[in-house]
């Protein structure tokens, strides 16, 4: 069915249950708003370490598809988180799946075998992101010019995450950096947005200054491999601008037993690098590549459902869904 024309796929974006500006309502609202012209045939939610958008996801597609007729539906039930992982001390990022493909069980029950995932790694890595940017909320009181005479409690920001906070491993809510720039907003009347985008992500901390626990590729990619249909190298751009391209290429040949795939067509992709994935999802003969915006709202560059070329119209990828 990938292979009509105006047919894409978006395989990679984040809801508020991470570090987006949307919730899961508002991002089918959007797809709902591309489909009208560029038919979208499949979709996953694929928030940082959190699986508490996808029920939610879930519903409202299945909702939005009553509205369709059968030729305009959404594919649902097609589940998916974005990992940290950790590999020569620092972030890979790894997208895994569970299609429909992968068993023949309801939605529901895919959902509980996937999210083993859950207990086994993710509040584990929670568990270091929490800390780190309980670090950020630190330097954030230090060194924000506007925060001088106001500090930001713990609480506050947690406050601030309302039900969009994550679970770490003892139970606890943790925060990331959206919530403290929301909660800073607040405090200072500064617009969220220019907090959230324009200092750039984790805004006080650089990958070199962070000391938390961090869970190793070798650990975790075997944890996603049992229990994912696919485990996907996200945006390999990000991490060739650090370790080159033969040294993704090691990175690569190194996991090959555990990752599945490649996401050839990401948005900071350029047709070069497109080319150069895409030769290597052949030479390690890889049934899989995807695509994906990495949409985290209106407020960030990288917003491709307003400027969504780059998605081609016919996809090798997932090669399970053709
Ligand atoms: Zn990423
Ligand atoms: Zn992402």
């Amino acid at each position: 069915m990938l292979n009509q024309k105006d047919e894409t796929i978006d395989l990679h974006f984040h809801s508020l249950y991470s570090d987006a500006e949307d919730s899961p309502e508002q991002i089918v609202e959007s797809l709902s708003q591309i489909n009208k012209n560029k038919h979208i045939a499949a979709a996953a939610l694929t928030d940082h370490n959190s699986l508490k958008g996808q029920v939610e996801f879930q519903i409202a597609l299945k909702n939005y598809n009553k509205t369709q007729p059968l030729e305009k539906h959404i594919q649902e039930g097609i589940f998916g988180v974005e990992v940290t992982l950790e590999y020569s001390g620092l972030p890979v990022h790894i997208l895994a799946y569970s299609f429909p493909e992968s068993n023949e069980s309801s939605p529901l029950n895919r959902f509980s075998y996937f999210s083993h995932i859950d207990i086994l790694l993710l509040r584990k890595i929670n568990d270091g992101q929490r800390e780190r940017y309980h670090q950020e909320l630190v330097l954030a009181r230090e060194q924000h010019p506007d925060l001088e005479k106001e500090l930001i409690s713990t609480q506050e920001v947690i406050e601030e995450s309302g039900e969009y906070y994550y679970e770490c491993s003892d139970g606890k809510k943790g925060f990331n950096h959206t919530h403290i720039a929301s909660a800073i907003a607040k405090k200072t009347g500064q617009p969220r947005k220019t907090e959230m985008f324009e200092r750039g992500g984790p805004f006080y901390l650089g990958p070199n200054d962070a000391q938390f626990k961090k869970i190793p590729m070798g650990e975790g990619l075997p944890i996603l491999k049992q229990f994912s249909s696919e485990v996907i190298l996200a945006h390999p751009k990000r991490i060739e601008n650090i370790f080159t391209r033969p040294g993704v290429e090691r990175l690569i040949r190194q996991f090959a037993v555990y990752i599945t795939g490649i996401e050839v067509y990401a948005s900071i992709h350029s047709q070069d690098d497109i080319n150069y994935y895409n030769y290597l999802t052949d030479k390690f003969n890889f049934k899989t590549a995807t695509a994906g915006s990495d949409y985290h709202g209106n407020g960030k560059k990288l917003c491709c459902f307003q400027n969504h070329t780059f998605l081609p119209n016919t996809l090798p990828c997932p090669k399970k869904l053709t």
